[in-house]
């Protein structure tokens, strides 16, 4: 069961404790707006389970939640408690065991570029150009040779890489890697855009200048993220909301809902009370993985 959510405001530095309010059906006035902001994407009672030689890994323990359309929501959690699995999930790239996931309503039953995943290792191909990178995706999607080109300049030129179309991806720096990754994912004009940890491998200056781009992207395209990380900072820095996962099995813990006004910035005094209110739970989840860990060692030995 998920517990209360709590929600972030500037209106006090300190984090305050509210409820969501509860979505009424009951009135007829409140159905257009309820319509309105029907969820874009909903996973319901969604499990997966790993099988090995041992009665299986339960990695995902029945997920209720719903993201609206054009939202960024970052979902953080331990190590090891089903985050990648989640996307990948959502991606179409695997099945849940039980429970449903839906795309404006209809369910997931499998990859779509509606949907694209930025992986943690980017996947980008060291034989193509920049480019052709961006224009891969596109291809697949059946695209004209005309308009790939076309729509491929023009998100290359959205994160800032107009110049280096013919750069090869070892040509390139950490950032730049990124935004092609970003490029590529955008090209193919997804309706929801998952991110598995794509900034934890940059130094600070290069992750917030990638922070900035991301959130201008969002304004810009309304697009929907997911957007996984374990940096709590970095979720409150981007997110409309955030979910905290448990230790194996993943299930929803909390949400928080940071209203904080953006742009905001990793060293926000905001920011920082809002992150340090979220760790407090995800410490218990951090220190429940390190003693599974060690247990694990343990029975290696
Ligand atoms: P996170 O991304 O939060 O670190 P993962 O989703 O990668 O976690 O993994 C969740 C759990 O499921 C881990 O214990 C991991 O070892 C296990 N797991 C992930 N993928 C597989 C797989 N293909 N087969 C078996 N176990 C897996
Ligand atoms: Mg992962």
């Amino acid at each position: 069961m998920t517990t209360p959510s709590r929600s972030y405001s500037r209106r006090s530095s300190l984090a305050r404790h509210v409820s969501l309010p509860q979505e009424s059906w009951a009135t007829p006035a409140a159905i257009p707006s309820a319509l309105a902001s029907a969820p874009k994407l909903c996973l319901n009672g969604v499990s997966s389970l790993f099988r090995n030689g041992n009665g299986g890994l339960l990695a995902l323990d029945r997920l209720d939640f719903q993201v609206r359309s054009g939202e960024f929501v970052c979902i953080v959690g331990p190590s090891g408690c089903g985050k990648s699995t989640l996307l990948h999930l959502i991606a179409g790239l695997a099945r849940p065991t039980s429970g449903e996931i839906l795309l404006d309503g209809r369910p997931v039953d499998g990859p779509d570029t509606g949907r694209i995943l930025i992986f943690q290792d980017l996947g980008l191909f060291p034989w193509l150009t920049v480019l052709q990178n961006v224009e891969f995706g596109l291809r697949m999607a059946g695209v004209s040779r005309q308009e790939r080109r076309l729509r491929a300049r023009a998100y290359l030129r959205l994160v800032h890489l107009a110049g280096f179309e013919d750069s090869y991806i070892h040509q390139l720096s950490g950032g730049m890697r990124q935004r092609v990754a970003l490029a590529r994912a955008l090209a193919t004009e997804p309706n929801v855009l998952l991110m598995d940890e794509p900034f934890a491998a940059l130094d600070a200056q290069t992750r917030d200048l990638l922070h900035d781009e991301l959130e201008r992207i969002w304004a810009e395209t309304g697009r929907t993220i997911v957007f996984v990380t374990h940096n709590v900072r970095e979720a409150v820095r981007l997110a409309d909301r955030v979910l905290l996962l448990t230790f194996r099995p993943g299930r929803v813990k909390r949400e928080f809902a940071v209203h904080l006004p953006r742009p905001r910035r990793l060293e926000d005094v905001e920011v920082a009370a809002a992150a340090r209110d979220i760790l407090d739970d995800l410490r218990a989840e951090i220190n429940k993985s390190l003693e599974a860990e060690y247990r694990d060692e343990k029975t290696h030995y």
